[in-house]
């Protein structure tokens, strides 16, 4: 009994450094609450370079939070947005 308490704490703990930096939260540009990722997974989805992401960020094309702690978040729909007019562009 004692034992699978313990095995317990030891999953939540687990759990918890898996939590994926995503956010959900309202989007002043798209006025819809919508799903924030970091600039890493942004990256990663969008197959763009990290760089080409903080330049969109500037341009304004993607919309974009920052913590307080500094960490940028992009809105996943207008990353959307973007590698659907780059289909259409390289199509
Ligand atoms: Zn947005």
């Amino acid at each position: 009994m004692f034992g699978r308490q313990k095995q317990k704490i030891r999953w939540e703990k687990t759990e918890k450094l898996v939590l994926p930096n995503v956010f959900l939260r309202f989007c002043d540009q798209c006025q819809t609450e919508q799903i924030f990722v970091s600039a890493e997974q942004a990256t990663y989805l969008s197959k763009l370079t990290s760089r080409q992401i903080f330049c969109l960020v500037e341009e304004g094309t993607i919309h974009f939070f920052e913590t307080e702690e500094g960490f940028l978040f992009i809105c996943e729909k207008s990353l959307k947005k973007l590698s659907q007019q780059d289909l259409i562009l390289e199509n």
